[in-house]
């Protein structure tokens, strides 16, 4: 990998390493592209906090530190400030006016709920429920038609156990629409070194078959996470089996 663009840093608390290790830690990988993408602040109704994100106030040191960084390696490595961001319609439009204020360049989607969130079941939950399936794939295709997201981060994560039919029809539709915005999909490395239900062989044959964009995406939430070469290489390996189209480098799209 040249080139990640997913990176987080222990302000979303449960990542750990300081900012400039994962620098070291990619710059040991050769990478020349580092993007970090830190769980988004969200703001919610009626006070509610969350426990996997850095709060609203924390969002301006994030980036000076980054932008700190970004001058002190400027010969090294391109550093990129960004967010993962889920896209929740009725929450959306406050958080992008707070995260344009302060200077984040560019967002990718990580939808790890349907609808705003607040009630709803974490997507990595297995379920058979057809009607969350065809949630989470509607949801992701009105995020991608804002134009805002660089990338869908494991766009696979909705853990559907029920008939793969189902599975499929929704899937090929989320892959239709991947394709049309021409927006890159994410093999996501963390999911593998988790042991995760994703990445879905299931949907990458879908993804090759619809010829989607493709970029690999670390997701670190350590800075040894920036060096995977197993992983990487199993990445690359279903590249090749589902003959997806894969982009070492993505053109980011700046949200200001
Ligand atoms: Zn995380
Ligand atoms: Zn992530």
């Amino acid at each position: 990998m040249i080139a990640n663009y997913h990176t987080h840093t222990p302000r979303c608390l449960h990542a750990e390493g300081t900012e400039e290790a994962y620098i070291q830690a990619a710059l040991e990988a050769k990478m020349e592209i580092l993007g970090f993408s830190d769980h988004t602040p969200q703001f919610y109704p009626n006070g509610r906090v969350s426990t996997i994100r850095m709060l609203p106030q924390e969002l301006p040191g994030y980036v000076r530190t980054l932008e700190a960084l970004r001058a002190k390696y400027a010969q090294k490595l391109q550093i990129h400030i960004g967010l993962e961001a889920e896209y929740y319609p009725d929450l959306f439009p406050e958080l992008l006016s707070f995260i344009r204020d302060n200077g984040v360049e560019y967002l990718l989607l990580g939808q790890h709920w349907c609808v705003n969130e607040i009630g709803e079941p974490y997507n990595g939950r297995e379920t058979a429920d057809e009607a969350l399936l065809a949630r989470y794939c509607h949801q992701v295709a009105d995020a991608m038609q804002t134009g805002l997201f660089s990338y869908i981060a494991h766009p696979d994560i909705l853990n559907f156990v029920g008939d793969a039919a189902v599975y499929e029809k929704h899937i090929r539709f989320l892959c239709r629409e991947a394709r049309e915005n021409r927006i890159p999909l994410e093999i996501n490395l963390l999911g593998m070194i988790n042991n995760k239900h994703y990445p879905n062989p299931v949907f990458w044959r879908i993804a090759g078959e619809e010829g989607c964009l493709t970029v690999i995406g670390a997701d670190a939430h350590t800075p040894r996470g920036l060096i995977v070469p197993e992983q990487e290489g199993n990445a690359l390996q279903m590249v090749k089996d589902y003959d997806l189209q894969l982009l070492k480098k993505v053109q980011l799209r700046t949200i200001y």
